[in-house]
């Protein structure tokens, strides 16, 4: 029987060892200083424990300071099985904190204690990402009760700050300390798909902007004597319906596979009908398809705000509400995506496909730094929501698709 068989039968056996874990892990809220928690020292704490007690890993502790909690740091830990070639690993990164339960009204039960039902298990942060610090644990145990030495390491990361904003987790990480090599494959579990399909390698940009247009307020019945903003902004809204053509590239990667420039978001303009309003503001979703530079698109909206203004007589102004600019993608090709689609297709009988998305996730911070990194687990995404609940049985499959990756189908 190879490495792979004997790891992937020892966690068939683990499905009491994996609801242990979930209910001993999100009954510590890990709540960030942000929402009004203490942080995730408490829960690295109990992991750290989890792993010295299987023995034969290497541990590092990555403190990044923070006032804000009573330990003064955020933790970070990185846990790391020897292989015979030291030089590379199978990284598996997961973060350790949640997001805060919202209305408990909208809950079956206490958010902070585990509930089994029907092959689920319920609990704020069982998902998010419970699922990923569950599966990597559970893998790691299985490898030790086996004694299998894997090809290359292991690492686990375990990081902290990853619901606001990274700074101090993976940011922390990559500025402090060295978690990864160039021929790591990096994976993500915090994101996928019910089916497992989904391996998510690049996403757009982001580009959120406010347009002011500002013209001049008058009754009415005397619309010469004013300049109406409203009427101004609505030919400029269709004006910058062209940003479609002019920024027009496509990749089937992504769904929908080209750039959306959407008008979203209104103010409140005037009150009543017989008043020709002097201001008008809107907002603009704007996912650009990695490779274009935002600058560009801000200076061809600007382009088309002048455009208007010169027109009609208002002045109009573009601000940036919030801007991500995409990391450069994960190679579909990448040896990470390869061998991720080889062990989805072993584990549960799917075809991987690598795809782009048109939010943000953490795997660009470690991207952005040149390393290849794949989002992929099974999930039904209800992270965030009331209920938040993980599938049992695919808390051990991914940690089979995990093993797959380290170990290969032998
Ligand atoms: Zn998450």
């Amino acid at each position: 029987m190879s490495d792979y068989e004997r790891v992937a039968r020892r966690l068939e056996g683990y499905g009491e060892v994996a609801t242990e874990l979930a209910r001993s892990l999100i009954a510590i809220p890990a709540l960030d200083p942000a929402s009004g928690g203490d942080g995730e020292a408490k829960k690295a704490e109990l992991v750290r424990e989890l792993c010295t007690a299987l023995g034969g890993v290497e541990l590092e502790e990555h403190r990044a300071p923070d006032p804000r909690v009573s330990a003064g740091h955020r933790p970070n830990l990185i846990v790391r099985l020897p292989g015979r070639d030291r030089s590379r690993a199978l990284v598996i990164m997961s973060h350790l904190d949640v997001v805060p339960a919202g209305d408990l009204k909208h809950w079956s039960s206490d958010p902070f204690t585990l509930r089994v039902e029907g092959g689920k298990l319920y609990g704020r942060g069982v998902e998010d990402n419970g699922q990923g610090l569950v599966s990597s644990l559970c893998l790691l145990r299985a490898l030790r009760e086996e004694q299998v030495v894997p090809p290359c390491d292991l690492a686990l990361l375990f990081v902290a700050d990853e619901e606001t904003g990274n700074q101090h987790g993976i940011g922390y990480l990559l500025e402090h300390a060295a978690p990864f090599r160039p021929r790591d494959l990096i994976v993500v579990p915090d994101g996928g798909e019910p089916d497992g399909s989904m391996i998510e390698v690049a996403e757009k940009s982001i580009l959120w902007v406010k347009v002011t247009v500002v013209g001049k307020q008058t009754h009415g019945s005397t619309p010469d004597r004013g300049v109406n903003a409203h009427a101004a902004a609505a030919q400029l809204i269709v004006a910058l319906e062209e940003l479609r053509a002019r920024f027009d590239r496509s990749d089937p990667v992504f769904d929908p596979p080209v750039s959306t420039f959407e008008p979203t978001k209104l103010e409140r303009g005037v009150e009543n009908v017989n008043t020709i309003p002097g201001e008008h503001a809107f907002y603009l979703d704007c996912r650009v398809m990695p490779g274009y530079d935002l600058d560009e698109v801000l200076a061809f909206m600007r382009g088309k705000a002048a455009a208007v203004d010169a027109a009609r007589g208002t002045r109009s102004e573009i601000s940036v509400v919030q801007r991500q600019d995409a990391a450069p993608p994960t190679p579909v090709d990448a040896e990470v995506v390869l061998a991720l689609r080889r062990a989805v297709k072993a584990v549960y009988g799917v075809e991987g496909k690598a795809m782009g998305i048109g939010g943000g996730t953490v795997a660009a911070q470690i991207r952005r730094k040149g390393f290849a990194a794949a989002v992929w687990a099974r999930m039904d995404e209800t992270m965030h929501g009331p209920n938040e609940y993980a599938i049992l049985a695919n808390l051990l499959g991914d940690a089979k698709v995990f093993a797959h990756v380290l170990l290969g189908p032998g």
